[in-house]
């Protein structure tokens, strides 16, 4: 069912603590943590703790989680002194999708490229 944890999926791990993460913001509805691949000095990824497949199935199923997840981003970019950063969600696997619970990635601390790759 639609937020339910997911006992194969990674990021539900994490939220129930099953699997270490290095955690900079918790809400009660979100979770904020460090990527283990940093691609950014700054790559901390924000997820909603109910378990949605992508952003589409997010904001189709919760829009005020959906909200929640995005004042989230602009807090941890608050709280790491970013100034300029960028906030993607890749949904599918074409799109480098790996880790099917949602989440916002939030690069920065360097200059980005445009068109990413
Ligand atoms: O958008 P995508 O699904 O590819 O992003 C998944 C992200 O989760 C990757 O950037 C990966 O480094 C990260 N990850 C993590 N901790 C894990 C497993 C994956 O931060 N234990």
């Amino acid at each position: 069912m639609a937020g339910e944890p997911q006992d194969d999926c990674l990021f539900c791990k994490i939220v129930a603590g099953r699997i270490p993460a290095t955690v900079v913001r918790e809400t009660d509805t979100t979770l904020a943590f460090r990527d283990i691949n940093p691609q950014a000095p700054t790559h901390v990824l924000v997820i909603p703790k109910a378990h949605h497949r992508d952003a589409a199935a997010l904001a189709a199923a919760d829009p005020a989680l959906t909200a929640d997840v995005l004042r989230e981003t602009e807090a941890v970019a608050a709280e790491e002194n970013l100034d300029s950063y960028r906030t993607v969600f890749n949904t599918g696997s074409g799109a480098g999708q790996t880790v099917f619970h949602v989440h916002a990635h939030v690069l920065g601390g360097r200059g980005l490229q445009w068109p990413p790759g």
